[in-house]
């Protein structure tokens, strides 16, 4: 019996403390209503979705791209689903000075913000280095310095209302991928910011969350026509990921992985077994035969 208690007490509060934790951790779409938000990127692919389920939940949304006409369509759809407002800002992202401006909008039109949302991603090839430093440089500027920008001018606002940002990732950010090397080096560079910054705000007691979104293969346009052939796992779907990606930041978690089976399980060999992750990666190509093979 003694033995019996020894088991089961420990057991018990394992079981007590998980119900806690997760009963504070459910997520309810009200968590998103009448917020004011930024999701760049949000002309196509995962970025339009996550407007549309921000819509759905009644947020003040603020979109933004290159594509005017393509956002028009977008805030005519947010409208038709519910948003409480919505509004886009066209531009490129090459620019630091209209990654600023985005964010005075913000302050101007919605008169504050609760969540960036930072989504935007610049055109690279699929393919072998071709030492094109230039290319790198620029990649940088879109997928890495608009992000440091936007959030260094938000961060005001972010710390009045106790909000969030949303840093969208990618598998390529965290484990080194083949024949998209300028594009991983801007998402491991993403890992580095904002993972140091979360760590100053802790110091500095700042309650801005920051939610880093490690993302798997997903079905957007751009992506399945890149790499559908040569990859030979299935995209997963984009409203799905979106949605989890929200998710993930209202619930102010640090990381967020979509989906789990394909990116956080792989990434639990990174410290143990490098090169066996280094090879399943790899695996995941059907690649080319060598040549004289
Ligand atoms: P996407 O469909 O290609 O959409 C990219 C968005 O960025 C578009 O709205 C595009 O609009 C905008 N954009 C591109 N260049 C820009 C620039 N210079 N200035 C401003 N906006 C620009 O991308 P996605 O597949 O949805 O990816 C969204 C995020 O998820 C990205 O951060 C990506 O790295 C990440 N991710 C995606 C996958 C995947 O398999 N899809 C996997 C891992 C991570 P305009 O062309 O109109 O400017």
């Amino acid at each position: 019996m003694g033995q019996l208690q020894k088991i089961l007490i420990p057991f018990l509060g394992l079981v007590l403390a998980f119900w806690f934790y997760s009963a504070r951790d459910t997520f309810k779409p009200e968590m998103l209503r009448g917020k004011r938000v930024i999701v760049t990127g949000a002309s196509t692919g995962i970025g339009e979705q996550m407007a549309y389920h921000l819509a759905r939940m009644g947020s003040h949304i603020l979109i933004t791209a290159r594509t005017e006409a393509k956002l028009q369509n977008v805030v005519q759809r947010c409208l038709e689903l519910g948003a409480a407002s919505a509004r886009f800002v066209s531009g490129s992202m090459e620019d630091t000075a209209f990654a600023q401006h985005v964010v005075r909008e913000a302050q101007t039109s919605l008169g504050g913000l609760d969540m960036l949302i930072l989504n935007h991603v610049g055109a690279s090839y699929f393919g072998f280095f071709d030492g094109d430093v230039e290319h790198v440089r620029k990649l940088l500027e879109v997928n890495f310095l608009s992000y440091v920008a936007m959030t260094t001018a938000a961060l005001p606002m972010l710390k009045e209302s106790e909000g969030s940002i949303v840093v969208v990732s990618s598998m390529a950010g965290k484990v080194g991928f083949p024949f998209t090397v300028p594009y991983s080096a801007t998402k491991f560079a993403l890992d580095g910011f904002f993972s140091s910054l979360r760590q100053e705000f802790a110091i500095q007691s700042i309650n801005v969350s920051i939610t880093l979104c490690i993302l798997g293969f997903i079905d957007t346009e751009r992506a399945v026509r890149a790499a559908a052939e040569v990859l030979r796992e299935r995209p997963a779907p984009r409203d799905e990921c979106a949605l989890e990606i929200l998710k993930g930041a209202a619930l102010r978690r640090r990381e967020l992985y979509y989906r789990y089976s394909s990116t956080r399980l792989p990434l639990l060999l990174r410290d143990c077994a490098a090169e066996l992750l280094d090879y399943l990666v790899r695996s995941r190509y059907r690649l080319p035969a060598p040549p004289g093979a």
